[in-house]
């Protein structure tokens, strides 16, 4: 497998010499290889040969954020396929443990990274959130945005899933998205896309972003999700909130932020994050 990607990287015009490999437990779609090279350690991401743009998106997704020299996220060495198989070839990183320095350094570096703005709200490109498409057509104007690329988008996934109802309490509550945005600006900022516990880590020190959905929006929508499923330490909340303070409104609207994703949890997976979904939809109707 590993020995593929090599040789689709060569393609690629990246010559690499690797002589060994061990596979790697943890990703939630793809499989993944250590792989031993003259380069370096390597990490290597593969997945079917129909999956190639997902891997081109999230290469260009990371140098997107590493030109902004705000965080550390792992090199992007290529993106390639061959027939059987589609690969992601990055610098392997050794994580250790994270502590509240490295949270506290995650929240001000956070915080640069989100001071990094756009002119429009989306990408130029369309990636994925898991294996889902995310659409990043670029618009003026958030709300019309969040409205039919984000909610919009995952709602009539779910529609198409069986989720008759959520689809309809769910296109009720994007009628009426103007009043959680009331009195406020929302700039394009520069955004991980998917920043859960399991996307960042630590290395010497230093925090590291990685596996990202990139697009511009409101920097709050990064931080509804890290609320999501937990795993930041509370100095990354104190430090990012004395760089970029919350606006008025913004415990709802991070609700709304988080609705996107389990409602992309619930597309991917199922289960119980259908109700889960209903629930948020109900609750913010009657907010
Ligand atoms: P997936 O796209 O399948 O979700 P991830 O990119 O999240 O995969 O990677 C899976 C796991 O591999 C992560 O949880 C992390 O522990 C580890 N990992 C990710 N990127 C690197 C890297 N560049 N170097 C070393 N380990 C990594």
């Amino acid at each position: 497998m590993w020995k593929a990607a090599v040789a689709a990287a060569r393609k690629e015009g990246v010559d690499i010499v690797a002589d060994s490999a061990r596979s790697i437990a943890g990703g939630s779609i793809n499989d993944a290889w250590r792989v031993n090279s003259d380069i370096g350690p390597l990490f290597v991401k593969f997945n079917d040969s129909a999956m190639h743009e997902m891997f081109a998106a999230e290469a260009a997704g990371l140098q997107e954020l590493a030109q902004t020299n705000s965080i550390r996220v792992p090199r992007v060495i290529c993106s390639g396929c061959d027939n059987s198989w589609s690969f992601l070839i990055l610098e392997y990183i050794a994580f250790d443990r994270s502590d509240n320095e490295a949270g506290r350094l995650l929240g001000l570096q956070l915080a640069q990274l989100h001071g990094c703005h756009s002119e429009a709200f989306g990408w130029f490109r369309d990636n994925t959130i898991g294996s889902t498409p995310q659409i990043n057509t670029q618009t003026d104007d958030w709300i019309e945005f969040f409205g039919q690329h984000r909610l919009g988008f995952q709602l009539e996934l779910a529609s198409r899933r069986g989720g008759a109802r959520l689809a309809k309490s769910g296109a009720q509550l994007c009628e009426q998205l103007d009043r959680f945005f009331a009195g406020i600006t929302i700039e394009p900022a520069l955004l991980h896309g998917d920043l859960w516990g399991g996307n960042w880590g630590v290395c010497k020190g230093q925090p590291v972003i990685f596996d990202p959905a990139v697009y511009y929006g409101d920097s709050e929508t990064d931080i509804a999700m890290t609320t999501l499923f937990g795993g930041f330490p509370q100095s990354f909340y104190t430090t990012y909130r004395e760089e970029l303070p919350d606006k008025p409104g913004g415990r709802q609207r991070r609700e709304l932020y988080r609705l996107y994703h389990v409602l992309n949890h619930y597309n991917l997976f199922g289960g119980g994050y259908g109700a889960q979904a209903e629930r948020m939809i109900g609750a913010l109707l009657a907010d």
